[in-house]
């Protein structure tokens, strides 16, 4: 918490951005080089975003961590050292924080406030901010900077609030940590934060049991420790690699092979997943050919192999067959990056509940019961860790009260998905701007990456409409139903909708079924330019009327 005076009076600031994770702490540095004035309203006692409460064991980003960095000053590139090919949550949230502190941000962060509401006067063109603090602020620019993964999914199980045990969410994880030594403990949820805890837990406790209602693919990340070596090689050329990643689909070096699956022999096929599976590891399988995202038949061909390979590693053949998808699509949901996951299920104090065909009843007193064709079966447990994911994309933005011109409420706008523009602005909530909002790369690119190129992006323009004297910005109605309408064709060329992921928010009970997030990030970068480039076109920018009158 700094140590200024509380918000008094309205209209304080020219801009109040949501969130202090790597979004909004960005976003308050490049405004504040512009010579705004600036309040960053966070939740949380401390910066980080998804990194602040995402402490559960094993915690570690899938994206490399000289790549999932900030690229906007080379001194703070240059000085940091990354201990690990991908960085463990401690480690992110260290920098997180270093950041803060070489830049101040904290005198313009409020911590341990919640913002509740937004409303937009169009007479002064101003946003009115309340926060759980009971105050209000003003200010002509509102942002949020609310992260794509920051409000959990919490499934609401019969007779939860009466488990006698502990109940601990991935999402929202004690920051003192959690003893689980001599524990039996329950784990549903077998997405990446599932598989990445689940071994960690199973070293500690008694007896770990998971419950898995999809079976999803994981493959080795192929973590280790970065050498001095590798990490000067890398900060030599820093400018070129981060050039680079911008020309990438999703922002950062898979490596491609741009080779069809289809168009080698199954040999060659095998020998190239077997190297990837070996030493890439990671997100870098979905570059092991160019169409493995694009045409089911190759697809195919790696939900093959990753099958064999879990079945190659789980020694009871039962587990392997509830562990390994079957007619999955590869990369649907998001590919999972794990270290010794499958493996896991070799111990002997590990079990696995195959709950795809009868679902979690109800908690009970002491327990989780589940009932199928095998009649009731009760799972006596001392703790339960839901890892069972997050209101993807949307569920921070509309957990703000927003409302926009004639005071229509962004909730209602999007009851059927979200509608925007470039995923940065949605018609009738002018000078409201989102990073990384739905309709932008944001998840299907590295995040650091697509949060660099927004938060440039809105105060490259906040610069223009402050010189211009445009008092508002919205974008034009044909503009978004345009965009609306390519971000889906463009999802139509790919096997992303042919499951069910939280990318199309259908992880969520009762969410709208809506592809959310760009696919191509080199050419939504494009696209941002040439609108720029022809003077925002698609955006209604509105002069002040002392301008209006002035040019009359
Ligand atoms: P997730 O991928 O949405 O996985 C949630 C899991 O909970 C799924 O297995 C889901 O099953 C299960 N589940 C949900 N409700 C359930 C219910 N009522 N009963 C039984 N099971 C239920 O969430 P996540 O693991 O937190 O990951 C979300 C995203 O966060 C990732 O895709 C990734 O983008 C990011 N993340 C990244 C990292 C990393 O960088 N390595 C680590 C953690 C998270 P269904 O599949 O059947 O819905």
């Amino acid at each position: 918490m700094d140590d200024r005076s509380p918000i008094t009076t309205r209209t304080d600031f020219d801009a109040i951005v949501v969130g202090a994770g790597f979004a909004g702490m960005f976003m308050l540095h490049r405004l504040r080089q512009q010579g705004l004035k600036v309040r960053v309203f966070e939740r949380g006692s401390g910066v980080g975003g998804t990194w602040f409460w995402n402490r559960y064991p094993g915690a570690r980003c899938d994206t490399e961590s000289m790549e999932y960095s900030y690229q906007f000053d080379d001194a703070l590139q240059q000085e940091w050292n990354w201990p690990e090919r991908y960085s463990a949550q401690p480690d992110i949230l260290k920098y997180a924080n270093h950041v803060a502190d070489r830049y101040n941000l904290r005198a313009d962060l409020q911590f341990n406030t919640k913002v509740l509401s937004a409303s937009f006067d169009e007479a002064r063109h101003l946003w009115t901010i309340a926060t759980d603090d009971g105050k209000t602020a003003t200010a002509r620019y509102f942002i949020m900077a609310t992260g794509t993964l920051s409000v959990a999914n919490k499934p609401k199980f019969a007779g939860l609030d009466s488990f006698k045990g502990r109940v601990f969410y991935t999402s929202d994880w004690p920051h003192e940590g959690v003893d689980f030594t001599g524990r039996r403990v329950a784990l549903i949820g077998t997405g990446s934060s599932g598989i990445q805890s689940t071994p960690h837990i199973a070293e500690q406790a008694s007896r770990l049991t998971v419950f898995q209602r999809t079976p999803n693919f994981s493959v080795p990340a192929r973590n280790r420790p970065l050498s001095d070596e590798e990490r000067n090689v890398t900060k030599s050329r820093y400018g070129e690699l981060r050039n680079f990643t911008y020309q990438q689909p999703f922002a950062t070096n898979f490596h491609m092979n741009d080779v069809s699956a289809l168009s080698v022999s199954p040999e060659e096929r095998r020998r190239v997943y077997e190297e990837r599976w070996n030493q890439h590891g990671g997100l870098h399988f979905m570059a092991a050919f160019n169409d493995l995202l694009f045409n089911s038949e190759a697809n195919k061909t790696i939900a093959e192999f990753i099958v064999d390979k879990i079945h190659g590693i789980v020694k009871d053949p039962k587990k392997a067959e509830i562990l390994a998808p079957k007619n999955g699509v590869v990369g649907c949901k998001r590919l999972c990056s794990d270290t010794g996951y499958f493996e896991t299920f070799n111990r002997d104090n590990v079990d696995l509940v195959d709950v795809s065909q009868s679902p979690i009843e109800e908690v009970t007193e002491t327990g989780i019961r589940v009932e199928g064709d095998e009649g009731i079966r009760d799972f006596g447990v001392d703790d339960i860790v839901f890892a069972t994911g997050f209101d993807a994309m949307t569920g921070a933005l509309l957990g703000v009260d927003i409302k926009g011109r004639g005071g229509q409420s962004l909730r209602d706008k999007w009851a059927a998905g979200p509608r925007t523009y470039l995923g940065l602005q949605t018609v009738g909530f002018p000078n409201l701007f989102m990073v990384t909002g739905p309709g932008s790369p944001s998840v299907l690119s590295n995040m650091m990456v697509s949060i660099d190129q927004h938060v440039n992006l809105i105060s490259d323009t906040i610069r223009h409409l402050e010189s211009a004297g445009i008092v508002e910005i919205e974008p034009q109605q044909s503009a978004e139903d345009a965009w609306v309408s390519h971000v889906n064709e463009v999802a139509d060329l790919t096997v992303y909708p042919t499951c069910n992921s939280w990318y199309l928010g259908s992880n969520v009970p009762g969410k709208t079924r809506v592809f959310m997030p760009y696919i191509g990030f080199n050419t939504y970068v494009a696209k941002c330019q040439d609108v720029v480039a022809k003077g925002y076109e698609g955006f209604v920018l509105v002069p002040s009327e002392r301008k209006e009158a002035a040019t009359a």
